[in-house]
C-alpha cells in the first residue's frame, strides 16, 4: 500500500524509533505515547486490520502475539503490560495497516 503510513515506516521511508525488526514484524515507538512504554507491533506486510486477516496469516498473527510478551520484558516492562488492537472505525482504528498497541505501565496512566 504506497499511501500507508506504517507500510512507508517499513521501507524506511519515514522515520520511526524502531525497538524490534525481523523478516516479518517490526516494532517502534508510538508517536502519542499513552504510557511511559507504548509501541506498536506490526506486521512488514500490508494486512489492513483484524476483519482482513486470513487463515493464511494465521502464523504471522501466532508470531505477533509470541513477540509481546519478550518486547515488554525487553523494554522494562516486567509486571505485565497491555495490548490493545483496535478494528476499524468503530475500534477506534486510525491507521489502517493491523498494529498491537503494546502498553505499559498502565499504573502510571491516571484513570487506570
Ligand atoms: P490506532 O488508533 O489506529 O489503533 O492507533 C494508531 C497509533 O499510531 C496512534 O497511537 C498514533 O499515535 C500512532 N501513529 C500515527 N502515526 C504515526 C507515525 O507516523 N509514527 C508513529 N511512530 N506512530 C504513529
Ligand atoms: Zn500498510
Amino acid at each position: 500500500m504506497s499511501d500507508c503510513i506504517f507500510c512507508k515506516i517499513v521501507k524506511k521511508e519515514i522515520p520511526a524509533d524502531i525497538v524490534f525488526e525481523n523478516e516479518a514484524m517490526l516494532a517502534f515507538k508510538d508517536i502519542r505515547p499513552q504510557a511511559p512504554v507504548h509501541l506498536l507491533l506490526i506486521p512488514k506486510q500490508h494486512v489492513q486490520s483484524l476483519e482482513h486477516v486470513t487463515e493464511q496469516d494465521g502464523v504471522l498473527l501466532q508470531q505477533m502475539l509470541l513477540t509481546l510478551p519478550n518486547l515488554a520484558k525487553d523494554n522494562g516492562l516486567q509486571e505485565g503490560f497491555r495490548t490493545v488492537l483496535n478494528t476499524g472505525p468503530g475500534g477506534g482504528q486510525e491507521v489502517d495497516h493491523i498494529h498491537f498497541h503494546l502498553i505499559g505501565d498502565v499504573r502510571h496512566i491516571s484513570n487506570n
